[in-house]
């Protein structure tokens, strides 16, 4: 198993396809091939889709990060829409986000909703399909821990269309896209890039039924959830878009150019406060995160976090080395965090499963 000289993507990863030179194939393409589509055309979108009556123009996903808060931020005051903002709140949010996203609307005047699923559906997907994974490593029951974050689309579109507002604005980047998940490639320039398709998705989901008694049963009992979560996969997939047709989804930084530094400088001057104990502050708003850390890295060695930092490598916005240090800190981070989550989430009879081997910096051993 050897590292791309460029980024952190090792040869162990599907379709890695290392060169003679030492490089990934993701660099080689130059991995997600993320080019802005320019403010002009954000505007002109922006302007075609506002509000024909007195509601607001734009329901805006705000977690309390630094990205949504900028998003945030640009839609009211850069773009001059009149918008309201939602927290999607889940029994893994970590409080400290949800007053951010607050505080920020209250700084900027917006109107802020609070919505979530309930009777905990999300904290029991979530040990249901973690459970089904230890006895069953797989990227698709890895996935599936997830399945019921992505009803944040739902409620988003939702409330959008309950409250007449023609538009929804997110704030994900291309950037944050890790290349084993996005598997399929077509083109022949390599420079066009597929995610699997809906067929694929649903194969995988069969073989994993096959091989894994615990995981069928965890889409028996939240079958519901399940079905929709993996239909509203991403914030303007066509279910959404055929669901709420009165509803146009705004993916911002399809748009605008996604640079850390610009985001943080811009919010931090309206008051936005990093939070805390995080390294890399992303996902640091949600204590389901470490576990997907924790999967990923034990089944693949490399986890969304080194793509996501090698996606920032290929723009131009890290080096290798400041990546490298950005990975060590984030696994001391994991390590001091990792048993707080397990026991607020009240998993302690799981404690003993963790493997922590693959968190060790070589300079521990
Ligand atoms: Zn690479």
């Amino acid at each position: 198993m050897s590292t791309c000289k460029k980024c952190l993507m090792i040869s162990s990863l599907q379709n890695s396809n290392f060169n003679s030179e030492g490089e990934c194939y993701w660099c080689q393409t130059n991995f997600p091939n993320y080019k802005p589509r320019g403010e002009e055309k954000l505007a002109d979108l922006l302007n075609e889709h506002r509000s024909k009556s007195s509601s607001a123009d734009c329901m805006v996903g705000v977690s309390g990060g630094k990205d949504s808060t900028y998003a945030l931020m640009a839609l009211k005051d850069t773009y001059g829409l009149n918008v309201e903002a939602f927290t999607y709140v889940h029994e893994g949010t970590v409080p400290a986000s949800v007053e951010n996203a607050k505080k920020m609307c209250m700084k900027l005047d917006v109107k802020h909703h609070i919505v979530s699923l309930p009777d905990q559906i999300h904290l029991r997907t979530f040990k249901t399909f973690f459970r089904s994974w230890l006895a069953h490593p797989s990227l698709v029951s890895a996935g599936m821990t997830c399945v019921a974050c992505k009803h944040l689309h739902i409620l988003g579109f939702e409330l959008a269309k309950e409250r007449n507002i023609p538009m929804i604005a997110w704030a994900s980047t291309p950037l944050e896209c890790p290349p084993f998940l996005a598997i399929g490639y077509k083109g022949n320039n390599g420079e066009v890039y597929q995610k699997s398709s809906l067929l694929e998705n649903a194969a995988n989901m069969m073989k994993e039924m096959v091989h894994s008694p615990k995981f069928v049963q965890g889409v028996v009992e939240h079958f519901s959830t399940c079905y929709q979560g993996c239909m509203a996969v991403s914030p303007a997939s066509n279910y959404l878009i055929a669901k709420y047709p009165t509803v146009t989804p705004i993916k911002i930084f399809d748009f605008i150019d996604w640079n850390p530094r610009v985001v943080i400088d811009e919010i931090t001057r309206k008051g936005w406060q990093k939070p805390v104990k995080s390294g890399d502050d992303w996902h640091s708003d949600c204590l389901f995160h470490h576990f997907k850390e924790y999967m990923f890295r034990k089944m693949l060695g490399v986890s969304y976090l080194e793509a996501y930092l090698s996606n920032q490598i290929r723009y131009g916005l890290l080096s290798r080395d400041e990546a490298m240090k950005s990975v060590e800190e984030n696994k001391r981070i994991f390590l001091k965090e990792f048993p707080i989550a397990i026991k607020e989430l009240e998993m302690d009879d799981i404690a003993d499963k963790i493997d922590y081997q693959p968190w060790q910096s070589s300079g521990d051993e």
